[in-house]
């Protein structure tokens, strides 16, 4: 994805979620402080695969409501047939299925 620059002080923008739920911004590094609304909310999709918010463990397995085991999917890394699956928030339009490896030696984390 494009870098973004902030129109007060040529500072680095980077995406962060808005104020307003369910919105992204990009957010200034300096102190201008300044936000501008991402115009593309499917950017942020690609922010969730680098720093999944929510990573399900073994723990979780029938007592989280979020997290459901499939055996309907492959590890694309290390081909196991169980993985966790759970919605990740919904950005704009985007609704994002997130994978998790059940291979405890390999916790793969994907999206669908
Ligand atoms: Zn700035
Ligand atoms: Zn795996």
């Amino acid at each position: 994805m494009a870098l973004k620059f902030c129109g007060l002080c040529d500072g680095l923008l980077y995406p962060s979620e808005g104020t307003i739920p369910n919105t992204l911004v990009y957010k200034c590094k300096n102190e201008c402080n300044n936000e501008e609304l991402a115009e593309d909310m499917c950017v942020y999709k690609l922010d969730f695969d680098k720093y999944p918010t929510y990573m399900p463990s073994s723990e979780d397995n029938g007592t989280n409501p979020m997290v459901a085991r499939t055996k309907a999917v492959i590890c694309p890394l290390c081909n196991h047939d169980e993985a966790f699956y759970f919605q990740a928030p919904n950005i704009g339009r985007c609704v994002v299925l997130k994978f998790v490896c059940c291979n405890t030696n390999c916790t793969n984390c994907w999206t669908e």
